[in-house]
């Protein structure tokens, strides 16, 4: 995600909002400011927070868009009047202003395309008025923040660390499947709790975070296709991976997967559990 919004920073910022064509009319989640209240003015930036994609005008109003699990952007030049499935707004910038002054030099240039596969319609969107934070309020710290680092070393939370990791209320943007390799990487239990982790755990779930985190970012900034955030399932370690071997070297033990809270998680129990199989509950209910 922080990779895409990098990309779509410099396909878009400093052109105006010429237009945007609501493609999905439920996919829209604000009716105040409307969004055509943006037309002719300049997008200054396109950042990440958590998984939302956060579009920074001059006047101080934002869109933010969030992908959901299937969600992708499509980049056009010049923009498309198509309306592939999934879509769900497409919208069309001028070309560039002369240094934000003055009129743009040609209406409709570029465009971001907005979609998501499959059947599920999550993908969402939002005009805030500035001072207004709408989905945005209340995400807890980034994991690159000292804030993180903080709740790491004294979180006495007693929740599955997996539950903990994937919520974005708690820390912000890493979610479940990087959830699974941060645990891994970390030789920690899915199952553990935050607050039963010792000091040293505590460090070496630090450290995962930033390296699996780091390592993913460097990967996506290598990708040069569409910009996408689905099918992303390859680039994780152990995620969904359930059956293959463990990425550690030496260990040969095979992934297995467990389900809690209608999630299912990958780990490996001769690296993280002490060779402990995790009960499934879902399993156990089938067998009372
Ligand atoms: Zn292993």
């Amino acid at each position: 995600m922080q990779a895409l919004a990098e990309r779509l920073e410099t396909f878009v910022t400093g052109r105006a909002l010429e237009g945007a064509q609501l493609l999905s009319f439920s996919s829209l989640k604000t009716f105040s400011p409307r969004v055509e209240d943006l037309y002719g003015q300049t997008l200054n930036a396109i950042t990440r927070r958590a998984k939302y994609l956060v579009w920074a005008f001059a006047g101080g109003t934002r869109i933010v868009v969030h992908l959901s699990q299937a969600g992708r952007v499509d980049v056009e030049e010049p923009p498309k009047t198509t309306r592939p499935r999934g879509s769900v707004v497409r919208f069309i910038f001028s070309g560039p202003s002369d240094l934000g002054v003055g009129p743009p030099v040609a209406v409709g240039e570029r465009a971001v395309l907005v979609r998501e596969y499959g059947t599920q319609r999550k993908a969402s969107w939002w005009v805030l008025a500035p001072g207004d934070d709408g989905p945005l309020e209340g995400l807890g710290p980034e994991p690159d923040s000292p804030e993180f680092a903080e709740l790491i070393r004294t979180s006495t939370s007693t929740r599955r660390l997996h539950s903990d990791l994937r919520d974005q209320r708690v820390v912000a943007g890493i979610g479940r499947g990087w959830g699974d390799d941060i645990s891994h990487r970390a030789r920690l239990s899915p199952f553990a709790s935050l607050g039963s982790l010792s000091a040293e755990e505590r460090e070496r779930l630090l450290a995962a975070t930033t390296s699996v985190l780091d390592e993913a970012l460097a990967l996506e900034r290598r990708r040069t296709g569409g910009l996408s955030e689905a099918k992303l399932g390859g680039r994780f370690a152990v995620h969904g991976r359930f059956g293959q071997p463990c990425p550690t070297p030496g260990c040969g033990d095979a992934m297995r997967r467990v389900a809690f809270e209608s999630y299912e998680m990958t780990y490996c129990a001769s690296c993280q559990t002490g060779g402990k199989v995790l009960a499934d509950r879902r399993l156990s209910r089938l067998l009372k």
